[in-house]
């Protein structure tokens, strides 16, 4: 059987499971998703999945979005791991969640991410009226935006095309040796925005502070970052010097 009549064949019975599986209400743009793979999702669940992987950008967007509705639990900071706060962030390369500090934890049938009921199939809106899923901690947008927030380098091909294929510092043309970068680095986050109110400090690890440029750009970039931290570093030891 040559390999496109194996695949006909297998997607032929995804569908029927597929079609066997799925609830009378199912968001339309994921089925259309679906239904347009290489490979059909045999499950609704998995066609689900399917379509926030390839939708980053949107995943991005709406888990900011959601844990702008739910806002910071009253008395919550940024802070990283240190002593026996084993919960905490051991980097500020991490994202900032509170949902998932033990403290303010939300527990069954809402995510760690955003703060916000977790519905059938990892779905944000509950639009089969059965309420939370008590057994989901994460909606499937939210997987999506917390692996881009936490490896945006696995996202290239994305940025690339967001960005039309333009370095984001010099507009030139993007190189395929382009590297993603924070536009205001991680470490200075830390040390000069930590205090801005959760989620908007979300934005940091997200689109709105991700850029591709390329090697030789991002290199000088890095270069006058470290030069910069020394002069800080220095500066602090003649703080302490003084006092
Ligand atoms: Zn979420």
């Amino acid at each position: 059987m040559k390999m496109a009549e194996t695949i006909a064949l297998q997607n032929e019975r995804a569908l029927a499971r597929l079609n066997r599986a799925l609830p009378e209400i199912f968001p339309a743009p994921v089925l259309t998703h679906a239904l347009a793979r290489r490979f059909v999702p045999p499950m609704p669940r998995l066609a689900v999945d399917s379509y926030w992987r390839v939708h980053p950008v949107r995943a991005d967007r709406l888990a900011r979005a959601l844990a702008a509705t739910t806002g910071a639990p009253a008395g919550w900071s940024w802070r990283l791991a240190s002593g026996r706060a084993k919960d905490l962030p051991a980097t500020f390369r991490a994202p900032a969640a509170p949902y998932r500090e033990k403290k303010y934890h939300l527990g069954p049938g809402f995510c760690c991410v955003c703060g916000q009921p977790v519905f059938a199939f990892g779905w944000h809106l509950d639009l089969w009226e059965r309420g939370p899923n008590p057994k989901a901690q994460w909606h499937t947008a939210c997987v999506t935006a917390w692996r881009l927030w936490n490896a945006p380098s696995d996202f290239v091909r994305v940025l690339r095309r967001v960005q039309q294929r333009r370095c984001a510092q010099t507009g030139g043309r993007l190189w395929r040796t382009a590297e993603v970068d924070h536009r205001v680095p991680l470490f200075r986050v830390w040390r000069e925005h930590r205090d801005t109110p959760w989620p908007k400090l979300l934005d940091y690890w997200g689109l709105p502070n991700l850029q591709l440029i390329n090697r030789d750009v991002h290199v000088e970039k890095c270069a006058d970052e470290a030069g910069w931290r020394r002069r800080r570093a220095s500066r602090t030891a003649d703080d302490a010097v003084e006092v």
